[in-house]
């Protein structure tokens, strides 16, 4: 078993990870950057170093730094999280070449799946279906409208590079396509350093859902079901739910079998998460997928009584899969809410500052995984998730009034946050009823 773990994150998933060590035994390094010297993952690791200046390219991302810590400390290994150098090629290369173990795939893997326009053709070459476009990068705008014409408006154009719902826009005409065109190019530059684009039919209506596999380095496989991330604003994700209720047993096998499949062909190991859209025929399309641990983990992880960062930590450790795929049960239902540090009235514009007062909530089957406490200066240069809300209840009803009764006690006093917006969601009619699609917060609350 690995015996000592740099976490090269921040926030509430490094938090996650150092708890899950300590279970298991395993030390724990933190790394921080100037402005994370009071942060709660830099105080619970066994050690803490410090990597660099605030900005994240000085510091998170700054791979001799951390490769550096992680050398001087004596780790074994280091836990990428997710954001940051989770799916950096070079950085899972560089751990590989100096024999600290990378706990997620295989730096080839990354590779091969961490491009979105490559992982597409990997998928359809493996049988998995995949949203109608190009057969790999558009090399001119010339060449994105001929390709639109074929497939039909509207169409979306995505950078291949992207993450984070940054680098897509959608195109209703060949006047909007022309803009489209520019737009993601640059924003995929200045984001991801790379401005290579690719185009899909945009899928009217749908919902993401998405499989959780998790694969030994032996060539064992097996799904922990799907989650539903339909919720979203401006393609980014604010409310995970598992089951999902547009899927039945047997789309859920079907579904399944398809990703553990090209899993085992591809020869992927570690956890991952393949993601599809699902249209209004319950016809569904490989979109992307995401070679790391997930935000929305944890709903999986209530229904399904399996530790996702444990298990990382065990099959990077060369262990074997303990179930197979019959031991795999799902029990009741899972929500999580992610709590952003931000003003819903101000556009959602982030809004750091200092915790002055905080109450967490709890319960029966509510869980928080966050990394804030009283007294705590939140900074201006990371993400603004400061918190995720977790329920398990009998069925969706009882996670719905589990999550409303959490989000009713939360108080965080000192910043603006999206609490009472999450509230929102969940007294919504066509939320409640299940009859929402990733176009919800748009038609329902304008945004
Ligand atoms: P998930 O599917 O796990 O919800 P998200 O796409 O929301 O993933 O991303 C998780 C975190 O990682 C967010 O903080 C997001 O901003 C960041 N992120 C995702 N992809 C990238 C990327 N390619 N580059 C930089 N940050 C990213
Ligand atoms: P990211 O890497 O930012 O997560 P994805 O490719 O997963 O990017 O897309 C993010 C979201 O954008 C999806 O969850 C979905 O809501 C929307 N989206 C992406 N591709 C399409 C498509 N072809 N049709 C409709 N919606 C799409
Ligand atoms: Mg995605």
């Amino acid at each position: 078993m690995l015996k000592k773990i740099l976490i090269a994150n921040r926030g509430e998933i490094a938090v996650r990870i150092i708890r899950a060590c300590r279970e298991m035994g395993i030390r724990t390094v933190a790394i921080y950057s100037e402005a994370d010297k009071t942060a709660l993952h830099t105080k619970l690791a066994d050690e803490a170093v410090c990597i660099g200046p605030a900005k994240s390219t000085n510091s998170y991302l700054n791979i001799k730094a951390i490769i550096e810590a992680a050398y001087l400390t004596g780790c074994d290994s280091i836990h990428p999280g997710f954001g940051f150098l989770s799916e950096n090629v070079k950085f899972a290369k560089i751990c590989e070449e100096i024999g600290i173990k990378f706990i997620g795939p295989n730096y080839k893997m990354i590779e091969l799946m961490g491009n979105k326009s490559k992982a597409k053709e990997t998928m359809k070459n493996v049988g998995v279906p995949v949203v109608p476009g190009s057969d790999g990068l558009i090399s001119s705008l010339k060449e994105a409208k001929e390709i639109a014409k074929s497939i039909k408006y509207p169409v979306i154009l995505k950078a291949s590079a992207g993450g984070g719902g940054k680098g897509i826009r959608i195109a209703y005409s060949e006047e909007e396509l022309i803009k489209a065109y520019e737009v993601v190019k640059q924003e995929s530059l200045t984001s991801f350093n790379d401005d290579s684009v690719y185009i899909e039919k945009y899928i009217e209506n749908p919902r993401h859902i998405e499989i959780q596999i998790m694969a030994d380095e032996h060539g064992n496989c097996v799904h922990l079901g799907e989650r539903d991330c339909s919720i979203q604003r401006k393609n980014q994700k604010i409310l995970e739910e598992t089951p999902s209720s547009i899927i039945n047993d047997k789309i859920r096998k079907k579904m399944g079998e398809i990703a553990v499949n090209a899993i085992k062909k591809v020869g992927y190991y570690n956890v991952g998460t393949i993601e599809f859209l699902v249209d209004k025929n319950r016809d569904f399309y490989f979109m992307e997928m995401n070679t790391r641990v997930q935000v929305e983990h944890p709903v999986t992880e209530m229904v399904t009584g399996i530790d996702i960062i444990k298990e990382q930590i065990k099959i990077a450790s060369g262990e074997t899969l303990e179930f197979s795929q019959k031991d795999i049960k799902i029990t009741g239902h899972s929500l999580e809410c992610r709590v952003n540090a931000e003003n819903p009235d101000k556009n959602f514009m982030p809004c750091p500052g200092k915790i002055t007062g905080l109450h967490l909530p709890g319960g029966n089957g509510i869980r928080i995984d966050s990394a804030i406490y009283a007294g705590y200066e939140i900074p201006i240069y990371y993400d603004s998730m400061i918190a995720k809300i977790i329920v398990h209840g009998n069925n969706r009803q009882e996670s719905i009034e589990k999550m409303k009764s959490a989000l009713g006690e939360f108080i965080i006093e000192g910043v603006d946050t999206n609490i009472d917006f999450l509230y929102k969601i969940l007294e919504n009619e066509n939320f409640k009823t299940n009859n929402y699609t990733t176009s919800f917060l748009k038609d329902e609350f304008g945004i």
